[in-house]
């Protein structure tokens, strides 16, 4: 599985961060999240997934 995360929607509500703490971070530049790494690991996706359900914007994208 891979995830990014849609700078154009993200708006810094850091829920991402918080549900998979070692998947997201957020650039200190303009507040916005990143993916830590695009390649989801296996046993990983299930935090992936509960962030990208949680964020307010949608921003989360999964392939
Ligand atoms: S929860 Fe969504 S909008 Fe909030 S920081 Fe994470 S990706 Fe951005």
């Amino acid at each position: 599985m891979k995830v990014r995360v849609d700078s154009d929607l993200c708006q810094g509500h850091t829920l991402c961060a918080m549900n998979a703490p070692d998947r997201f971070a957020l650039r200190d530049e303009d507040g916005h999240a990143y993916a830590v790494d695009e390649d989801v690991p296996a046993g990983q996706e299930r935090p992936v997934r509960e962030a990208a359900r949680s964020c307010p914007e949608q921003a989360i994208v999964l392939s």
